[in-house]
């Protein structure tokens, strides 16, 4: 078989790879797959070794196809590549509903569960219990007409939220904002200016277009000192998809989210749950709706006393009262007043070569790690690296490649995905590999890329992502790593690793000037550090504000009483908001992370990880953050485990208690 995608170990082939190469090898391995797991369940009696071990088997190979292939369309351009992968998108979604709705594997893992409760360890009936969770979740052990009415409430609700997604972008597009006089875009920043000189041409127009995509939003929102101007695109931006605002009406979404509200909620009666958040909670770390609430209105209570006092000082700062539109505005000239730490200044001390061997050494410091680049493996691109990492015996436990520069055709954002999962059963034993994406500022010719702190930061937790993913010691990949994570636990391995970059110990380290070698001055470092907290207050009751707003949304879903949507949001801004909002504010309208994204009765998830991650890095304060002791035993307890244990249990072993709200309060500079 000459296609490099189903080369069956090693390392991927990826400057092999064509776009011709991928439909071939996913349908191959989809039939081989499916070929495998009808040939499995024909057997008399099945075990864990004899179906569930060549299970995780066909579904690692499964995943190493996709996953390269999927990772080479992130990364790459290509019309032809672009539709190859759609098309084997939707195959693989099938297919997975297909293997979601497998009755007779669902019954088989059920009697393995209970034949061999006493013989297998504590990941192994783990991972039959997420299995069995999958699977009653996707409604195999619905009786007929229910399964039948799960799958036409799967069916509406993905064209549902399609259809809200696809009203906030046209929303979006519909909307903009051309500009004659240069004096109304006074504070704009450069590069915002250019792009809307350039989409006014682009038009036939002269002068400036501002459209209203995020970065627009932002920059005008920060930037622009023309009130009106502000107003407007507030306006604009804050009544997308709804009945109020300069295209009220036009793409409203008020019945889709009735709607959307409602699917949900039959689903999880449907699945015996009382609520969607209930059916949320089934997955996540956190136990109960009720924990939840508690945990979000504590918070709330702690960070709004901050929040107002930031807030009452900004409106002095302004000398008036501050309406919504003028918040940023004037909290940018804020911060530059007190703090004068500019990012672009910082770049000269973060050269990318510096960087990486900073974060390397701490890595080694932390877990006896040796991190090593590997030449003349096979990449995407030639700005691409791959890293072997090496552990205190120097045996190879893991690699990771690195693609650090933004590029044509490249998708924005940083990301950790994996390539290859470890595995370590059956027929040989594989090594974990990562992909580290970033889209940092390419450099002028030779010279290294050079970073800001906020890159550094990215990189930093990307970094955390993948040691998460690489230092797993769990030997099936349904639960090694990061998968099998509940999603309100996996972002602490990232948030954690932030911390390093923010350390004065770890500074000197990472940074070096491009010209001079000298580490980051004192003085800068200084102003750095202490604009890390500057308004922590006011944006952490703004996402307290979203995380409840969604939660209660979900939580308190009656049918009769409908989705209570504006009533909700009032609630919840009474409860928890210090700024004004203006009556025509319809943000809930284009809050797609909650209404069609992964993020449905889980906003919460953020300040759950942060609490987490940074309670997890306190237990380093007394002995210093690069105690090797208390390091190892975070390896232990949770960064090695994965999937395979409860992440509360593993918490509570790491730290002795469960976790404590005051080390991010502390960071944040908010008294406990
Ligand atoms: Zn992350």
């Amino acid at each position: 078989m000459d296609n490099p995608l189903l080369a069956p170990t090693g390392l991927p082939d990826f400057a092999a790879i064509r776009a011709g190469h991928v439909e071939p090898a996913v349908e191959w391995t989809v039939a081989r797959h499916r070929e495998t797991l009808a040939s499995l369940l024909s057997g008399a009696e099945p075990s864990f070794a004899s179906l569930i071990e060549p299970f995780e088997e066909a579904s690692h190979a499964l995943a190493r196809v996709w996953n390269a292939v999927q990772h080479m369309n992130s990364v790459l351009d290509g019309e032809e590549l672009r539709s190859a992968y759609n098309r084997c998108r939707v195959l693989l979604a099938d297919y997975h509903a297909e293997v979601g709705q497998n009755e007779a594997l669902y019954r088989a893992c059920g009697q393995i569960r209970e034949r061999e409760a006493t013989g297998l360890d504590a990941a192994q009936l783990k991972l039959l219990d997420n299995l069995l969770r999958g699977f009653r979740l996707a409604g195999v052990a619905l009786p007929p007409e229910q399964k039948q009415r799960y799958r036409e409430l799967m069916q509406q609700l993905a064209k549902v939220q399609s259809k809200f997604d696809e009203n906030v972008l046209d929303a979006t597009q519909a909307w903009t904002r051309r500009v004659t006089d240069e004096a109304e875009l006074a504070g704009i920043p450069a590069g915002a200016i250019a792009r809307a000189a350039a989409a006014a041409r682009d038009r036939g127009l002269d002068g400036w277009l501002l459209t209203l995509d995020e970065p627009n939003y932002v920059a005008v929102l920060s930037h622009a000192e023309d009130t009106t101007l502000r107003r407007d695109f507030y306006e604009a931006w804050t009544t997308r998809a709804s009945d109020r605002g300069p295209a009220a009406g036009r793409f409203d979404n008020s019945a889709l989210m009735e709607q959307i509200l409602a699917l949900r909620h039959e689903t999880a009666q449907l699945l015996g749950f009382a609520s969607y958040a209930e059916l949320s909670l089934a997955t996540k770390m956190a136990a109960s709706p009720d924990e939840v609430l508690a945990f979000l209105r504590d918070l709330a209570a702690r960070y709004r006393p901050a929040a107002l006092r930031e807030f009452a000082e900004l409106e002095r700062f302004a000398g008036r009262p501050l309406e919504a539109w003028d918040i940023a505005f004037f909290a940018e000239r804020l911060r530059q007043q007190r703090h004068s730490v500019s990012q672009e200044a910082l770049r000269p001390y973060f050269p990318l070569p510096r960087v990486l061997a900073g974060l390397f050494e701490v890595a080694g410091r932390l877990y006896g790690l040796a991190i090593e680049p590997r030449e003349g493996v096979s990449t995407w691109h030639p700005q691409v690296r791959y890293y072997a990492i090496a552990d205190r015996s120097g045996r190879e436990i893991a690699g990771f490649y690195l693609d650090p520069c933004a590029r044509q055709g490249k998708r924005g954002g940083a990301w950790m995905d994996d390539c290859i999962s470890r595995k370590g059963f059956g027929g040989g034993a594989v090594i974990p590999v990562a992909q580290l994406v970033c889209n940092f500022t390419p450099p002028v010719g030779d010279a290294p890329p050079l970073l800001t702190h906020a890159d550094v930061v990215t990189l930093f937790h990307e970094f955390g992502h993948g040691l998460h993913f690489m230092l797993t010691t769990v030997d099936y990949p349904s639960i090694a790593g990061i998968s099998g994570v509940p999603w309100d636990a996996v972002e602490l391995p990232s948030q954690f690793m932030e911390q390093y970059a923010w350390q004065p110990e770890v500074i000197p380290l990472i940074s070096a000037h491009v010209g001079t070698g000298e580490p980051l001055p004192a003085e800068l470092l200084g102003r750095l550090l202490a604009s890390r907290a500057f308004h922590a207050g006011l944006s952490a009751v703004r996402q307290l504000e979203f995380a409840l707003f969604d939660f209660r949304l979900h939580a308190g879903y009656e049918p009769a009483r409908g989705g209570r949507v504006a009533e909700v949001l009032d609630e919840v801004r009474r409860e928890v908001a210090v700024i004004r909002f203006p009556e025509f504010n319809r943000f809930a309208h284009a809050f797609m992370h909650v209404f069609s994204g992964g993020y449905a009765a889980g906003y919460y998830s953020y300040k759950w990880a942060e609490v987490l991650a940074a309670d997890a890095f306190a237990a380093f304060e007394d002995t210093g953050v690069f105690d090797a002791t208390v390091a190892l035993r975070f390896l232990d307890s949770i960064l090695s485990r994965g999937g395979s244990r409860d992440v509360m249990e593993a918490f509570v072993e790491f730290r002795g208690r469960r976790p404590d709200v005051a080390p991010l309060l502390r960071k944040d500079g908010i008294a406990a």
